[in-house]
């Protein structure tokens, strides 16, 4: 690939020395990277990158010194405020920063946090948005996020909060009641009881859920299941995170979407999974 499109006549906008780009990186494959991502590779002094940032995408920033600052869940992990004030280091050494996070920065990714800090340092920041695995990964999976005949609002909600407990603060019944499709991310350490809340909430044990691991990676892996079954069907099927738990009707167009599977020859497995009897696109 040539970056002949970056020398094109759009005014890419310059890096310059000093600055922070904080920058989406997308959930997993580099194609996903928006245009603006790799502009800021390629001008980059130093990129420090998240743990869900695929390696391959540091290909694209060959002269940049890279800095590892990953965080996952119960593992140890650089400490958010440092990582801040590492940002805040380099770019008073007039470097060309890069903080590349997975996803969109500011989706359950501390994007907000880090910005302030920046700015609050006095120093510049642009924020470059990325696609969030939580609609990304599901497309990539063969399940929209919205879906005309399933729901009319979807709700993101992280499974942890900052103590690493499940949020105590959600209010599970406004939840359960008010969006037809849940996207879940950082669900799985705390599956049971999440799981539980929504049944306590009234959300049928026959409702699908999807879970996709790795999504959009060459690792990714989908398991379809339903609300009732889906902590036996996690644990028989020893899958880990990352992954995005997916509790809706949507799930089941899977079954017509799965893009994946049918480029690899295979035939979908139902034309009409919700039932309407009639061609998609009528009234
Ligand atoms: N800012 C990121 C989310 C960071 S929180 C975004 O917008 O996507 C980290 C959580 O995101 C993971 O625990 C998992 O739930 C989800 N996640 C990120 N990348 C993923 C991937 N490739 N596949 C599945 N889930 C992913």
């Amino acid at each position: 690939m040539t970056d002949s499109f970056l020398s094109s006549d759009f005014a890419w906008p310059t890096l310059e020395r000093g600055w922070v780009w904080l920058c989406g990186a997308g959930p997993g494959d580099p194609g996903l990277l928006t245009l603006h991502a790799l502009n800021a590779l390629r001008q980059a002094d130093v990129v420090i990158y998240d743990a869900l940032v695929e390696e391959r995408i540091l290909d694209w920033a060959p002269q940049a010194e890279k800095i590892y600052a990953g965080k996952r869940g119960g593992k140890p992990s650089a400490k958010q405020r440092d990582i801040s004030l590492t940002l805040v280091d380099y770019a008073r050494k007039g470097k060309r920063v890069l903080r590349l996070k997975g996803g969109d920065p500011f989706v359950f990714g501390r994007g907000g946090e880090e910005a302030q800090t920046l700015v609050q340092h006095g120093i510049p920041v642009r924020i470059i948005p990325g696609i969030s695995a939580g609609i990304g990964g599901l497309a990539y999976a063969g399940i929209p996020v919205t879906h005309r005949d399933v729901n009319q609002s979807v709700t993101f909600i992280t499974g942890h909060d900052q103590s690493g407990e499940t949020p105590s603060t959600l209010n599970w019944e406004a939840i359960s009641q008010a969006s037809q499709v849940l996207v879940i991310y950082m669900g799985m350490k705390h599956v049971g009881q999440i799981v539980d809340s929504l049944t306590r909430a009234g959300r049928p044990l026959s409702e699908p859920v999807a879970v996709v691991c790795n999504a959009t990676t060459a690792n990714q892996q989908v398991l379809e299941t339903t609300l009732g079954g889906i902590e036996t069907d996690l644990a028989a099927s020893g899958l880990e995170p990352p992954a995005i738990i997916c509790v809706g009707r949507n799930v089941l167009m899977r079954q017509v979407l799965d893009w994946q599977s049918m480029m690899s020859g295979q035939a979908p497995r139902n034309l009409d999974p919700l039932g309407r009897g009639r061609p998609a696109e009528s009234a």
